[in-house]
C-alpha cells in the first residue's frame, strides 16, 4: 500500500481515519499531535523548567525525546526524573534505558526510590500488604507512592509542570476504570492539565490524543531506545479493561478517541460534583494533602513501615 499524504510505501494503516501512512508522514502526525496538545491546553509557557517522568518504558522515552525538542525551541529547561519503585527483574532494566536517553538528550537525569524515599521497595510493601491481608491492589500503591515521589522530586528540581507519558489508551482505560468504580474525584484527575491545588506540581499530558501504538510505531521507526516489558503486577481488572477497549476499537474504529472526546466535553460540568479540598499539610512527612494524613503515609502506616510506622 501507498501513504494517503505522500505516496510513498506505507508501514501503517490508521483505521480510524481510514488513512495508510508511511513512516515519515506517521512520524510527523505524532509530532504534531504532541506539539498541538501543548498549545491547545497551553501546557509550557516559554522559559519554564519541566520535569518529565521517565521509567525508561517506550511512552516515556519518547516523551522525554518529543519535549526535549521543544524546551530547546522554547528556551525551557527540562530535567528527567526516573522513580525507582524497586520490582525486581523489571525497573532495573527501565532505569539505564532512561539514563541513556537522558544522556543522548543532554538532560539531566534524577533517580528517587521508593527504598530511600519509604523504606522499603515495593515487592517488600506488597509482600507486607499480603501477611497483613490488606484487600489493596499493587497498583493502588504503587500509583499512591509514585505520585507522592513524583511531586516531591519536581517540586524539589525546581520545576513548575511535571510532564507524564499517559497516551490515549492509558487514557481511555482510566477513564472507564473510574467510570466501573463510581470514582468521581478520581475521574476529574484526568485532565490534559491538573493541579490537585496548591503544593502540588501541575501535570501535564501532551501525549494523551496519540494512540500507543502509534507512540511505539514511533520509538521503532526513529531507532529510540527503550525498555519493551511489562510491569509484573500489572493484572486484573487493568488488563481486562484494555482487553475491552482494545476489542471496542477493533470493532468500531475511533471508539477510543470518542470515549475521551466525550470525557473532555462532560469534565468541566464534574467541577461541581467534586468536593473542594482544604489544602492541609501531611503531619508525618510534610507533602501537601486534603486531611491531616495523606494517602501514601495512610497506606505505609497501615503496614508499619516507614515514616508513617
Ligand atoms: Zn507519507
Ligand atoms: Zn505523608
Amino acid at each position: 500500500m501507498r501513504c494517503t499524504a505522500c505516496g510513498r510505501r506505507a508501514v501503517y494503516h490508521r483505521r480510524y481515519t481510514g488513512d495508510f501512512l508511511c513512516d515519515r508522514c506517521l512520524a510527523r502526525s505524532v509530532e504534531r499531535r504532541f506539539y498541538r496538545a501543548i498549545r491547545k491546553h497551553n501546557m509550557i509557557k516559554p522559559g519554564e523548567r519541566v520535569a518529565v517522568a521517565v521509567s525508561g518504558g517506550k511512552d516515556s522515552v519518547v516523551c522525554m525525546h518529543l519535549l526535549a525538542e521543544y524546551c530547546r525551541s522554547k528556551r525551557c529547561e527540562l530535567v528527567a526524573i526516573t522513580v525507582d519503585e524497586g520490582i525486581a527483574g523489571y525497573r532495573n532494566r527501565g532505569i539505564p534505558v532512561a539514563r541513556k536517553n537522558a544522556e543522548a538528550l543532554g538532560i539531566e537525569h534524577r533517580i528517587v526510590s521508593f527504598k530511600e524515599s519509604f523504606g522499603a521497595t515495593l515487592d517488600e510493601i506488597l509482600a507486607r500488604a499480603k501477611e497483613k491481608g490488606s484487600g489493596l491492589g499493587a497498583c493502588t500503591y504503587c500509583g499512591v507512592l509514585r505520585r507522592s515521589l513524583l511531586n516531591r522530586a519536581a517540586r524539589e528540581s525546581g520545576a513548575s509542570k511535571l510532564a507524564t507519558a499517559h497516551n490515549l489508551d492509558d487514557e481511555v482505560q482510566a477513564i472507564m476504570l473510574n467510570y466501573v468504580r463510581s470514582d468521581l474525584a478520581r475521574l476529574y484527575r484526568l485532565g490534559p492539565v491538573y493541579q490537585p491545588r496548591e503544593g502540588f506540581v501541575p501535570r501535564i499530558k501532551p501525549m494523551r490524543e496519540i494512540p500507543e501504538k502509534e507512540i511505539a510505531l514511533y520509538a521503532l521507526l526513529k531507532g529510540i531506545e527503550a525498555d519493551w516489558s511489562e510491569c509484573p503486577y500489572r493484572g486484573g481488572i487493568h488488563l481486562e479493561i484494555r482487553d475491552f477497549i482494545n476489542w471496542l476499537e477493533e470493532n468500531h474504529p475511533n471508539s477510543k478517541f470518542m470515549i475521551l472526546r466525550m470525557f473532555d466535553r462532560m469534565r468541566p460540568f464534574l467541577v461541581s460534583a467534586v468536593p473542594e479540598f482544604r489544602p492541609k499539610t501531611c503531619r508525618v512527612c510534610g507533602e501537601p494533602t486534603s486531611s491531616d494524613l495523606c494517602k501514601a503515609c495512610e497506606l505505609l502506616g497501615e503496614l508499619d513501615i516507614g515514616a508513617g510506622s
